[in-house]
């Protein structure tokens, strides 16, 4: 089979690769639509996670199940599927206590594109597929389901974790699909007021769909301020940070009141240290907290957020402004995720609609 891969730290390319083997717990799957991620685009060009050698990439994915394990209860071959990006080993102990994403070491939920081969092969391997799987809802438009394994699950987490109060305000920081995704989980929260953190048209125009009340560019001045002068002095109940460097936590903390939950869900690619602002975080005693997580992933949460598109409480496809049909295309469609042109919020490819 062949698989779009990184070859190393700055390259990426074809590879040709035997077919994963399951086991009895596993599924074999094969992709029916894929996008790519702002985090592979840190794996490669940043090295952000060390270096990898002909790892196959990508880690959101729909697909058709191709073969099950002797143990595998609820799927089987033919079985169209919805596959998160984090895929724990739900035995473990900090699956136990909760932390489901970070089984077997920080991170270590993420697998695919991370430290095995990712979806963007013609066949990638599912590990416990009862767990690991939802089942895709008929009908659901293959451009709006893509978003469940990676944007959906990461920006919703984003929203939750920064604890927002029914009516309180929060700020978004960074709205690609990550932080559009917080937008809309923002809202579906019961968020008062909501401020995104953009200048892109598009990204904007999506923000404001999804809920958003305030407009703030961090190009006209500096973010905190512009948030703490149209909060009349206050700062924001939450933030969410989805974008920008590593400076872009002073912004956060900057821009947030006394109770306030700062959320990170960026990938920081690059540094050693994240700054933190001394005076804006009360010299280390002002009741900001700071939240980070990696997305859930987990078959309860795929179905959950499945239902929130079912029942159309938001529509994830706005964000698929860039659409390719064909398995080849994912070379393309990484390249523009890598590119960012000003019109695009997320690539998607269609592998193949009569799967
Ligand atoms: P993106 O690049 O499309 O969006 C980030 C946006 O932030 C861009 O539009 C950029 O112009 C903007 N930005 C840059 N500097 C800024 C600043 N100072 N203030 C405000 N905005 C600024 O990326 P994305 O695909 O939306 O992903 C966002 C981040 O989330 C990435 O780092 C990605 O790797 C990470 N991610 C994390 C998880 C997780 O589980 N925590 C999952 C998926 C992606
Ligand atoms: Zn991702």
């Amino acid at each position: 089979m062949k698989g779009f891969a990184m070859k190393k730290i700055g390259e990426v390319g074809w590879v040709e690769k035997d077919k994963p083997d399951i086991g009895a717990y596993d599924a074999l799957v094969r992709p029916i639509a894929l996008a790519p991620c702002t985090s592979d685009i840190h794996t490669v060009w940043e090295g952000a996670v060390g270096e990898r050698t002909d790892m196959i990439l990508g880690h959101e994915a729909l697909g058709v199940v191709d073969e099950v394990g002797s143990e595998v209860k609820d799927f089987k071959p033919g079985d169209k599927v919805i596959v998160p990006a984090i895929t724990p080993d739900w035995y473990s102990d900090a699956a136990l206590r909760g932390f489901s994403s970070q089984t077997g070491g920080a991170l270590g939920g993420w697998k695919f594109s991370n430290f095995k081969d990712g979806v963007f092969g013609e066949y990638f391997h599912v590990n416990v597929a009862d767990w690991n799987l939802a089942h895709l809802p008929e009908g659901m438009p293959l451009e709006a389901a893509v978003m469940i394994p990676d944007m959906l699950t990461t920006g919703f987490m984003g929203a939750e974790n920064s604890n927002i109060p029914l009516g309180g305000s929060v700020a978004v920081l960074g709205i690609g699909p990550v932080g559009l995704s917080a937008i809309a989980g923002a809202e579906l929260q019961g968020a008062g007021r909501i401020f995104a953190v953009g200048t892109r048209p598009k990204c904007v125009e999506v923000a404001k769909a999804y809920g958003a009340t305030d407009i703030v560019s961090y190009k006209d001045g500096n973010t905190a301020d512009q948030i703490v002068e149209a909060t009349g002095g206050e700062g924001v109940d939450s933030v969410v940070v989805a974008g920008g460097g590593p400076d872009i936590l002073i912004d956060a903390i900057n821009a947030a009141r006394a109770g306030s939950v700062v959320s990170n869900i960026n990938y920081f690619g690059t540094g050693d240290t994240l700054p933190i602002p001394r005076e804006g975080w009360g010299v280390g005693m002002a009741d900001i907290n700071i939240a980070t997580g990696l997305c859930p992933g987990g078959r309860v949460r795929m179905e959950r957020l499945a239902d929130i598109v079912k029942y159309g409480r938001m529509d994830p496809a706005l964000m698929a402004t860039h659409v390719f049909h064909g398995f080849d295309k994912v070379e393309e469609a990484l390249m523009l995720m890598k590119d960012k042109p000003r019109d695009l919020i997320k690539p998607v490819v269609i592998v193949d609609e009569n799967l």
